[in-house]
């Protein structure tokens, strides 16, 4: 199919739930570039969304889930799973939780982060089963984790909602205290919350949830799928807020690609399923483990935790010059580690995006006005000069 082609067919036979997608189809990726069918190189500053953490096809990565292939690539849950067990010992040594269960994708972690809340309390005969998140949320598109995401958009076609869920303001301490009841199981947040436009969450806010949960014996829970993996600097967000949850989960970069997704949790919550409880037919399969397994060891043997906080800190700095040479242009930027909002003028956004695509520069356009940066985390500063340089030329424009 050449590109018309798979437009065409794409409005035919794909349901139109993305409507026009922007213009491209890749067909190669290698590092930072995307390779067009008809050879245009890109620059992927948005890695799937915070997925490809590792870039495109790199080499390490590839030989690993290359390996595995050759090897087996499901069985069922029926049976042990080595890669299973293997990755589980990775995440539980690399953070604050216990104890691990994997899912498909970030909307499915979140639903078992939900299940398990409510069963910890269904144990203790306690009739709690409301949970708390924040307006401008996301937290993925299944019922329960729609009526979970505080925006109106994503929930109007589907009330009514599951219910249980509240939202109150984000980053306002007094909204939470406001809405819990006694029926309260779980405050579920995002440390900076990605698709309404990279708003970090303050660290004191962050802190007297904490305490809050502690006293009200309500379960705290980190959705850390995009920001977990190393994106803001430390493998897991909440370790640079020095606030534990009882629950975080995991998706984008923990497969960098290959679909896993986790719950993560304290085993004073994890203990709470039973045999029966929960279940999944893929989560973690050898093939998806294998690929978070390969994930931690690149992350490692490459200091991808360093390389963000270095690199993020130069970005964040080149662009701190542009906004300070385009006042009223860029209005603001926001970031923790290499998930990066840039914030423009309300009639300016669309165009800066449209003209980053334009050269050939990939964001992606959240919250309106805010161009979200979510490179590979293994990007380096000439990579943040050449996003850089390309801003200015696009500003000095229009
Ligand atoms: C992307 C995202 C999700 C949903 O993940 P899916 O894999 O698309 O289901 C949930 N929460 C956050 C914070 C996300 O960024």
């Amino acid at each position: 199919m050449n590109f018309d082609d798979i437009k065409n067919n794409d409005k035919q036979y794909y349901m139109n739930t993305f409507g026009d997608r922007l213009p491209a189809a890749f067909e190669k990726g290698e590092g930072l570039k995307l390779f067009a069918k008809d050879g245009t190189v890109y620059h992927d500053f948005l890695a799937g969304i915070a997925v490809n953490a590792l870039g495109h096809s790199h080499p390490a990565f590839i030989s690993a889930l290359k390996n595995q292939l050759d090897k087996i690539i499901h069985t069922s849950s029926l049976y042990y799973i080595e890669n299973q067990t293997a990755l589980a010992m990775r995440i539980v040594k690399a953070s604050c939780a216990d104890k691990v269960f994997f899912a498909n994708s970030g909307a499915e972690a979140n639903e078992g982060a939900f299940k398990l809340a409510k069963k910890y309390f269904f144990n203790k005969g306690e009739d709690k089963y409301e949970i708390i998140t924040l307006d401008k949320s996301f937290h993925g598109r299944t019922l329960a984790t729609v009526a979970a995401t505080g925006q109106e958009k994503y929930q109007k076609p589907y009330r009514p909602l599951t219910p249980g869920f509240i939202q109150v303001a984000p980053n306002d301490f007094e909204a939470v205290e406001n809405a819990v009841t006694d029926k309260t199981a779980a405050v579920m947040i995002e440390l900076v919350q990605g698709e309404s436009g990279v708003h970090p969450m303050d660290v004191e806010y962050v802190r007297k949830l904490r305490k809050l949960c502690d006293e009200k014996d309500i379960i705290l829970i980190f959705d850390e799928v995009q920001t977990g993996m190393g994106r803001c600097g430390e493998m897991f967000c909440y370790q640079a807020y020095g606030t534990e949850p009882d629950i975080f989960t995991l998706a984008k970069a923990l497969g960098c690609g290959i679909p896993i997704g986790a719950v993560c949790a304290k085993d004073f919550v994890a203990s709470a399923f039973s045999p029966g409880d929960h279940g999944t037919t893929f989560g973690g399969n050898p093939f998806s483990s294998a690929a978070g397994l390969a994930v931690f060891d690149i992350y490692e043997k490459e200091n991808i935790l360093e390389n963000v906080k270095q690199v993020s800190a130069y970005f964040v700095g080149r662009l701190g010059e542009l906004m300070k040479k385009y006042p009223g242009k860029i209005t603001d930027i926001r970031n923790a580690g290499l998930l990066i909002g840039v914030e423009f003028d309300e009639k300016l956004a669309k165009t800066v995006f449209n003209a980053l695509f334009e050269n050939k520069i990939l964001t992606s356009l959240c919250g309106g006005t805010t161009v979200r940066i979510a490179p590979p985390l293994i990007i380096k500063n000439e990579d943040a000069d050449l996003f850089a340089n390309t801003l200015d030329k696009i500003l000095a424009k229009i």
